[in-house]
């Protein structure tokens, strides 16, 4: 078998491959990159596949590639998924050959949970949404067919079907919370939320759950829990992701709800790191956890890569999250939980901030159409032991 060496050997060719070999490149001008990925394309910024490729005329695809191997020389083989590390001998196999490293990123995101529908249109008309391909194909659906559902009332699932109501689809969104986006915005301000997309032209079918169905290459029919159907030309879901960690506990490291790094994101096994989606780190602010957001990705890879080649720093960005519907854009840092007390700082009717609060002490805040304003967010979060919700009212603008 051939072994091809890679000073720096990337496994997951998404935003935080991206970022990671360009952090390499501020330290080690000459190492050698490589970069497994099975994914067609080379790293490509994924937020962009729910917005604004489908709202923003002048944001066309080639704005999408980052550009990776141009900017950094790295050796990216598409196609190419990796099927097994072997640590001690510094080791990945991964189509058929074998590559060798000094210093191993893992960057493999997540899995999207599948739909529970059975599927004979071989993806066609029932997808999930990850990808540039998948992109492509609900692109498509959208100029051929009249109507298609999404499943999933979270960030992906109500950009999804914001997207597509705005391209002339009619677009039903099936959702379990009694009101979208109920479970992370105080209620009042969940209403609000949901009624743009009533504005705009959503069927709305809240607490309901898809419990089966079926695609055909003619359409879909999903089932939910009440006993009622949804039928619709094409389905696509937005269920959350399962962190990929498949490789990391085969290959022994230690995997609890992610693959787990220290501060200087560095796994249990030698050499052997992890940044993104897949990874569990210690926030300084939040304590533990694993972010399956852009911020995240894209600064954890840039320490992951300077680190890899000698850096040793730890990590101590709090990272943000941000989505975009229907001209609103809310940000958020740390946890978003409307079970959660919360006190609520309107700066006018379009614009404020929420304050998540777990024994009183300040755990989220979200900022509602409010700018430049994600370090006070950080602040608020580093300074939580000693303030009190009145220091909160009016403290961020
Ligand atoms: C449609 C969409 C919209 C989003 N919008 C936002 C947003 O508005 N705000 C926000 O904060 N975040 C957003 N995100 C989340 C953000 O894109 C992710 O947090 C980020 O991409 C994570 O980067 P990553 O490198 O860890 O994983 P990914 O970017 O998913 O990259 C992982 C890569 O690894 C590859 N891979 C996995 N296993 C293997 C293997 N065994 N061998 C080879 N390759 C493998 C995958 O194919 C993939 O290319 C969005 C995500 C999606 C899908």
């Amino acid at each position: 078998m051939v072994t091809t060496h890679f000073d720096y050997l990337i496994v997951g060719g998404g935003m935080v491959a991206d970022t990671a070999a360009r952090g390499i490149r501020e330290i080690d001008a000459e190492g050698t990159i490589g970069i497994l990925s099975d994914d067609v394309e080379e790293p490509y910024t994924r937020p962009a596949l729910s917005k604004k490729l489908w709202t923003d005329d002048e944001f066309t695809w080639e704005k999408v590639p980052l550009g990776t191997a141009d900017d950094t020389g790295a050796d990216i083989r598409l196609r190419t998924r990796a099927t097994k590390i072997r640590p001690e001998a510094h080791e990945v196999d991964a189509a058929g050959e074998t590559f060798s490293y000094a210093k191993l990123l893992i960057a493999t995101g997540g899995t999207p949970v599948p739909l529970p529908v059975e599927d004979r249109s071989n993806g066609e008309r029932s997808l999930t949404f990850r990808t540039a391909e998948d992109y492509r194909r609900l692109r498509a659906l959208a100029e051929e067919v009249d109507r298609i559902a999404v499943v999933g009332g979270g960030y992906i699932g109500s950009e999804l079907a914001a997207a597509l109501v705005q391209n002339g689809v009619d677009t039903v969104l099936v959702h379990t919370g009694a009101v979208l986006g109920d479970a992370v915005f105080p209620a009042a301000l969940a209403e609000r939320f949901e009624k743009l997309f009533r504005d705009a032209g959503v069927q709305i079918v809240a607490g309901s759950r898809v419990t089966g169905g079926e695609a055909d290459t003619t359409g879909a029919r999903l089932e939910l829990d009440n006993g009622d159907d949804v039928r619709a030309d094409a389905v696509v879901s937005g269920l959350g992701i399962e962190a990929a960690t498949d490789l990391a506990e085969q290959a022994g490291l230690r995997v609890e709800d992610g693959v787990h790094v220290d501060a200087q994101l560095r796994s249990s096994v030698d050499d052997v790191y992890a940044a993104g989606d897949v990874a569990s780190y210690p926030d300084r602010l939040l304590g533990r956890r694993r972010v399956e957001h852009v911020d995240n990705a894209n600064e954890q890879g840039r320490t992951a890569g300077r680190n890899l080649a000698g850096a040793a720093e730890a990590y101590t960005h709090t990272p943000y999250y941000y989505s975009a519907v229907f001209g609103i854009r809310y940000e958020a840092v740390g946890t978003l939980d409307s079970s959660l007390a919360t006190v609520e700082d309107w700066i006018d009717a379009e614009r404020g901030v929420v304050y998540y609060l777990a024994d009183d002490r300040v755990t989220g805040v979200l900022l509602w159409n409010v700018e430049d304003a994600r370090d006070a967010a950080r602040a608020v979060l580093a300074e939580a032991d000693t303030l009190t919700r009145d220091d909160l009212v009016g403290r961020i603008r």
